[in-house]
């Protein structure tokens, strides 16, 4: 099980750099680390585990977070039904989007920044990306929504970008009427 504190904070400069493309077979490490991703992302949003174990919710998670520079993030979204979306996303590319923006009205959150931070980031509502899963296999899939939001936070990741990166500091809330807010 990952522990919070091995989510590495906003101020560790690892999260600034550009990871390489992940290559197959992954390693034990890689398959381990994306597991006990799951494991806790799972965990953190379940409300009870969650202050048992003292998790911080959250939906989403680079390698990068963890120390590694590779180009993988796992996404496990619990629907209100209580079932969880998840996606083991790896060396993934942007194969179209839509137009129309959106921006989570109550800001983005991420795991490596431990605050609150004002603000809102443009994202697109709809994209269609293509990756590879971890048996190696391609895939393309088509989200929208709070799932393409936080397909595009943890492609960021990979490039180094975090959402504060994104945020006028100026003027957080710039752009807001040219864009739907979810
Ligand atoms: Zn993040």
């Amino acid at each position: 099980m990952l522990k919070t504190n091995e989510i590495l904070d906003e101020k560790n400069k690892i999260l600034h750099k550009i990871s390489e493309p992940a290559k197959f077979p992954l390693t034990d490490e890689d398959k381990k680390l994306i597991k006990d991703s799951y494991e806790y992302l799972r965990l953190s949003q379940d409300e009870e585990k969650a202050e048992e174990l003292n998790l911080r919710a959250g939906m989403g998670l680079a390698f990068p977070q963890l120390g590694k520079l590779k180009r993988i993030f796992i996404i496990s979204y619990k629907t209100e039904e209580g079932n969880f979306i998840e996606y083991t996303v790896i060396n993934p590319k942007i194969i179209s989007y839509s137009k129309e923006l959106v921006y989570v009205e109550e800001g983005e959150g991420c795991l490596s920044v431990n605050r609150e931070v004002d603000g809102i980031i443009g994202r697109h509502a709809r994209i269609t990306v293509g990756f590879y899963d971890e048996d190696g296999n391609y895939k393309e899939e088509r989200v929208r929504e709070e799932i393409a939001v936080a397909f595009q936070h943890e492609m960021d990741h990979l490039d180094g970008i975090l959402f504060t990166d994104r945020i006028d500091k100026n003027n957080p809330f710039k752009d807001k009427d040219k864009m739907r807010a979810i």
